[in-house]
């Protein structure tokens, strides 16, 4: 059965999509079966993976809101073992249309991932920059989250309403949930301010943050626009390196 994991934080560019792309990436190229379920109407994980389109009509959307079988929405990404599900402009609608479900609305995901569960070693969810019923839902369909945060100033700003959103999840809806992760991105070791935040963040999370940083490098934010993630577009830059090496040490603490 797969691991899910969310990548979420409420804070907007951070580094979600980057993240959850290519940590994926990296864990099919080391053999593992994952999914990329993109659960932001900007699409981005999408475009990232090869979908430029925003209007395609097999998308998370439909799996969602029409109860469109979860495995008709999945395509396969260029790298082997790669898979994802798109999503579509019209996701933006579906928050209004999941509150007027009475009974389950923050558990329409995990029922629909249930269906393909067997068929990965991870599935990981992109979260859009909000806390309202998508990533709900995303929460509760997850193992656990991974946080991405940006080495800069506000860096910790509203990360407190994102703790209390897990908690309140775990409390009521999914007990198991678990913060599996930290990392930071866009990192650059030589500044005062990036090393304030290091120390900042360990402070809150301690041994849940991993000690690959990932570095601000240009070529992690090209690689979407050719539909790519950073290793099929050059792997040797230091944001593939850091993300290879994230993998590694993703793996090598049991996530
Ligand atoms: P949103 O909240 O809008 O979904 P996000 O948290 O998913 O944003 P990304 O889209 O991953 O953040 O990153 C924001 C921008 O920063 C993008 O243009 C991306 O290409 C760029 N970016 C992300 N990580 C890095 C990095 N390490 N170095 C350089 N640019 C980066
Ligand atoms: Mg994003």
């Amino acid at each position: 059965m797969a691991r899910i994991i969310s990548f979420s934080n409420q804070k907007g560019g951070v580094g979600k999509t980057t993240t959850c792309v290519n940590l994926a990436a990296a864990l099919a190229l080391n053999g593992k079966r994952v999914l990329v379920v993109d659960f932001d109407a900007q699409c981005n994980a999408s475009s990232a993976l090869g979908e430029f389109q925003k209007t395609v009509e097999k998308s998370v959307y439909e799996v969602l809101c029409d109860d469109l079988p979860t495995k008709e929405a999945v395509r396969e990404a260029e790298i082997k073992n790669l898979f994802y599900i798109p999503s579509s402009c019209d996701l933006a609608g579906a928050e209004l249309e999941l509150s007027q479900i009475v009974i389950g609305r923050e558990s329409v995901l995990q029922g629909k991932l249930a269906e393909i569960e067997n068929e990965y070693d991870y599935i990981f969810i992109d979260c859009p920059p909000s806390l309202g019923l998508l990533t709900v839902n995303a929460l509760t369909a997850s193992h656990g989250v991974i946080v991405p945060i940006q080495s800069e100033f506000y860096a910790l700003e509203g990360l407190s309403q994102m703790l209390n959103t897990i908690k309140l999840v775990k409390k009521f809806l999914n007990k198991d949930l678990e913060i599996f992760g930290v990392v930071l991105t866009m990192f650059d070791s030589r500044s005062k301010l990036a090393k304030g935040v290091l120390e900042e963040v360990l402070n809150v999370f301690g041994d849940k943050v991993f000690q690959t940083k990932i570095p601000r490098n240009i070529r992690l934010a090209e690689a979407p626009s050719y539909g790519k993630p950073v290793a099929l577009y050059d792997k040797k830059c230091a944001g593939a390196t850091a993300y290879s090496a994230l993998a590694d040490e993703f793996c090598s603490k049991g996530l």
